[in-house]
């Protein structure tokens, strides 16, 4: 048997982004569109215990994007590994290429 109750519960109304605080919901969608930036460390790390997670509206994303693709220029151009542009920094799918 089923027992009814009504129950008040939160659900996400909007996300806003964390950089420019601009809702992530454009033109009366409702339909969020973001993307994350994710980590949880754990032993073995200097920020043990720790987690983070950040909501980027798309501009703001792939400004991140360009500044994380700039830093790995920074760091590999003078490394033995050298630097090679990656066009397809970060991205899992999308552009009709295969990628692995
Ligand atoms: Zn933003």
């Amino acid at each position: 048997m089923k027992v009814m109750a009504k129950k008040e519960v939160d659900v996400v109304a909007d996300i806003r982004c964390d950089i420019c605080d601009e809702s992530t919901s454009k033109h009366g969608c409702h339909c969020p569109q973001f993307g994350t930036v994710q980590a949880q460390w754990s032993y073995g790390s200097h920020h043990d215990g720790e987690a983070f997670e950040l909501h980027l509206c798309e501009s703001c994303f792939f400004q991140a994007l360009a500044n994380l693709q700039e830093q790995r220029r920074g760091t590999l151009m003078f490394s033995e590994r050298g630097y090679e542009p990656n066009p397809d920094f970060g991205r899992v799918q999308g552009d009709d290429q295969e990628l692995v």
